[in-house]
């Protein structure tokens, strides 16, 4: 068990337990993340267990001794912490360290590593953590031909699958959205489009009256609260 392995694309992590998180390769095989802090450093195990590598006596034993009933995610994560096998550890003195090298080594959203324990850790680097631990989308810009034969460039903004950001999104279609209205002080937002199949003109205009719904545009200061944005070269 000490080949290296790499995380191969299209895996679903999911967080098991604070600091730790873990992926189904295929089935009787989970890899595993464990972070722990340590005086504001960090020290990353990563675990590629096979089930069918241990032997049946020690899978017996860890069923009584941890009282795993089924779940092979379970199992598999008990047997690699009882016998303590992985596949590298790496230290990291700060959070940029851990931020690259789980860029580097692993295909791993940053964004499951915001819940990281980070107690202890000064403010000032609790920052960096949070700058750090944004996902990524990407600018991308294409030219756009208005009916009045003028050119435009649209710009528009995609996480690394591919699907659009913007910096709010339609509670009724789910379409990013760069325009369009606030219903009960943010409660919804809704596309020009949606709104007025919800709503008759006469229906908007009273909402406004009541301050309950307006129109309005956001721009890309919004999108950097949750994302970081890698502008296109
Ligand atoms: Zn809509």
């Amino acid at each position: 068990m000490n080949t290296l392995t790499f995380i191969k694309d299209g895996l679903k992590w999911s967080r098991i337990t604070n600091n730790l998180w873990g992926a189904m390769v295929k089935r009787k095989n989970y890899i595993f993340i464990e972070v722990t802090p340590l005086n504001g450093k960090y020290k990353v195990k990563y675990r590629n267990i096979e089930i069918k590598r241990y032997e049946k006596q020690e899978i017996n034993l860890m069923r009584q001794l941890y009282n795993v009933v089924q779940a092979d995610y379970t199992l598999a994560f008990v047997l690699g912490q009882h016998y303590d096998h992985y596949e590298w550890i790496e230290e990291c003195n700060d959070l940029k360290e851990l931020a690259d090298l789980i860029e580097k080594r692993v295909t791993f959203d940053f964004c499951f590593l915001g819940d990281v324990d980070a107690s202890g850790v000064p403010d000032i680097n609790k920052n960096i953590f949070r700058k750090i631990f944004k996902p990524k989308l990407y600018e991308k810009s294409e030219i756009y031909n208005f009916p009045d034969g003028t050119d435009g460039v649209i710009v528009y903004w995609v996480d690394k699958d591919g699907k659009e950001h913007g910096p709010r999104t339609c509670s009724d279609c789910d379409e990013s959205m760069w325009t369009g209205h606030v219903i009960n002080d943010g409660d919804e937002h809704c596309c020009v489009d949606c709104i007025h199949k919800r709503y008759t003109s006469k229906q908007l205009e009273e909402m406004y009256e009541d301050d309950t719904q307006y129109y309005t545009e956001w721009d890309e200061s919004e999108l950097m609260e949750d994302f970081q944005l890698v502008h296109e070269k």
